[in-house]
């Protein structure tokens, strides 16, 4: 597929909004490609260039992009920020930039989908020094071989962000009218696998019984089974009866994939935290057997006590001095589930896979099982959330002891008690530079929620309360490298971290897209462990809205 075709396809999806007729025009082009082409368009569209959990990265922040787009154009950098500053995009700067560039190169070849493919692996591959440079260079060979609007979809790939409202979901769709596949099919596919291009590959080839036959296979992470809230253990025990108790730990969910001597640790959001908490692979190397895939809470402890979840995820952040780290932050991890031992265990009842579980792990002072009680008495429930919470933990998490594994679903088979309040967990898409002391660090952030059919960031408004200055300078460096624009002291971020925030009250606002505002917005804590995918939707808002009033 040529590049070009491509970057016209997006710009007439663009103005489309219909979810329907996007997943319908997107579908008339899959039908028509080839394996590899089928595979990149799938994840290009979506701002993609890798699946979320493989390690690869590209590795290249803005300032590339500036230097290239100036080496291609003869235009400086300033400019090109004035660009960015009157049509609010890199993207659009990047098509204007190649509109007037004063350097006229020969006619170059044609960019193709696969030779963007293999240039951005190339990138990937680049580390350490000297880097820098060459990854700049492959950049400047793409831009110069791209025509204005190639610029501008190429930019926004780099960005993972295509404003174009093509989502999973959306891409889902697509599949599954593509090559007359179930819905449900693609979208089983995708929890096991995380990959939506290679779904569609198998969609194309092999249809309805290659999408069922695709299995669970390590070190490739699965979708998460998740937890609705639950109003009370007496709720909770008229709903499913006879119930599996644990405590719900404060800590991290992690995965963990032991097989052929390898151990591989995804997060919630199953990026690779392996090397991270090198401690928790050493530890699983010689307690577990090899050949499972683990499901488990990850926790931070210090003299025997829980310490608090955000330091989990200080560690899982940390690139460089893991061995400081360790030992400021030691960890243990309680395993609660298993989904594979030497094949596909989610389709047996939780009670079955328990015993498996018991089986192949052996504990000692990091690797723990977490303790289940099979009860039907809500009040031993009620006992057992007291114990939890007294030990420093949430609350207890009541499931299904004849409920299989279903990846990615927030079901009613696993149901979460726990004492804390609502909050929202929101998109951080830009911020505002403080004043005084606080100049260095951004003083507030702008937040958004989503909406549930077109993926759309919907902004709610602003937090600025609730910080404390060593969670703003550590923010400040977070979100530095995430700048897309600045004007004035207000940036926009390239949307990739979520914030849990609290409120007072949710308030019907045209200000902003989302329609809501927050009345006394509190950032609570970074969900670093959470993925913009996962953020609150707007119909959420609304429901929180419309309990209020009532
Ligand atoms: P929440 O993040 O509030 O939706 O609660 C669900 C989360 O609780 C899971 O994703 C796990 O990270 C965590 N958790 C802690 N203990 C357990 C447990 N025993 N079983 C399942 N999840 C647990």
């Amino acid at each position: 597929m040529l590049f070009r075709d491509f970057a016209e396809f997006c710009s007439t999806i663009e103005k489309i909004s219909s979810t329907l007729e996007l997943a319908a025009r997107v579908s008339v082009v899959m039908k028509k490609l080839s394996d590899d082409d089928l595979y990149n368009f799938t994840l290009f569209l979506m701002g993609r260039v890798f699946p979320t959990w493989d390690e690869r990265d590209l590795g290249v922040g803005i300032g590339m992009i500036y230097e290239a787009l100036e080496d291609v154009s003869g235009i400086k950098k300033e400019r090109i920020e004035d660009y960015v500053r009157e049509l609010g995009d890199l993207g659009l700067a990047a098509e204007k930039v190649l509109k007037n560039k004063k350097i006229s190169t020969l006619a170059s070849e044609e960019l193709t989908i696969k030779r963007i493919r293999e240039t951005f692996n190339e990138i990937a591959e680049l580390s350490g020094e000297g880097s820098r440079k060459k990854k700049t260079l492959l950049l400047t060979g793409l831009f110069t071989s791209a025509s204005p609007i190639e610029a501008r979809y190429l930019v926004r790939i780099i960005l993972k962000e295509m404003r174009l409202g093509v989502g999973e979901g959306i891409i889902r769709d697509a599949i599954a009218r593509a090559f007359n596949v179930p819905v449900e099919l693609v979208e089983r596919a995708y929890m096991v696998t995380n990959d939506l291009g290679k779904v569609a590959v198998i969609a194309k080839n092999n249809g309805k019984s290659g999408l069922e036959s695709v299995k669970i296979e390590p070190h490739i992470p699965v979708k998460m089974m998740l937890a609705q809230n639950a109003e009370s253990a007496k709720e909770a025990v008229e709903e499913i009866g006879e119930v599996a108790v644990e405590w719900k730990f404060d800590g991290s969910r992690i995965q963990v994939h032991y097989a052929n001597g390898k151990v591989t640790i995804y997060s919630r959001r199953l990026e690779n935290v392996t090397n991270a908490i090198p401690e928790i692979a050493e530890a699983v190397k010689k307690n577990v057997e090899d050949g499972v895939i683990l499901d488990g809470e990850v926790i931070a402890v210090k003299d025997g006590k829980p310490m608090p979840f955000q330091q989990v995820l200080r560690r899982f952040r940390r690139k460089h001095d893991i061995s400081k780290m360790m030992e400021k932050i030691s960890l243990q991890v309680y395993f609660f589930d298993i989904l594979y031992k030497d094949g596909e265990l989610i389709n047996l009842p939780l009670k079955e896979r328990r015993k498996i579980l018991e089986k192949v792990v052996s504990e000692n002072e990091i690797v723990k099982i977490a303790d289940q009680v099979v009860t039907k008495d809500p009040e031993k429930v009620e006992e057992i959330f007291k114990a939890s919470i007294d030990a420093g933990h949430e609350g207890v998490m009541i499931k299904d002891p004849n409920s299989l594994y279903i990846p990615g679903r927030r079901g009613k088979h696993w149901l979460k008690l726990k004492t804390v309040m609502e909050t929202l967990d929101l998109a951080v898409v830009g911020g505002e530079w403080g004043e005084g002391k606080r100049s260095k660090w951004f003083s507030s952030f702008e937040l958004a929620c989503k909406d549930p059919i077109t993926e759309k960031l919907l902004r709610v408004g602003k937090v600025a309360t609730g910080f404390t200055d060593e969670d703003l300078e550590e923010l400040t460096e977070l979100f530095k490298p995430l700048i897309i624009r600045q004007i004035g002291k207000r940036v926009d971020f390239v949307p990739k971290y979520v914030f849990e925030v609290a409120y007072q009250e949710i308030q019907k606002s045209p200000k902003y897209e989302s329609g809501f505002a927050l009345r006394f917005p509190r950032f609570v804590r970074l969900r670093d462990d959470k993925s913009v995918e996962e953020i609150d939707t707007v119909d959420r808002i609304d429901q929180l809205f419309a309990r209020q009033v009532t």
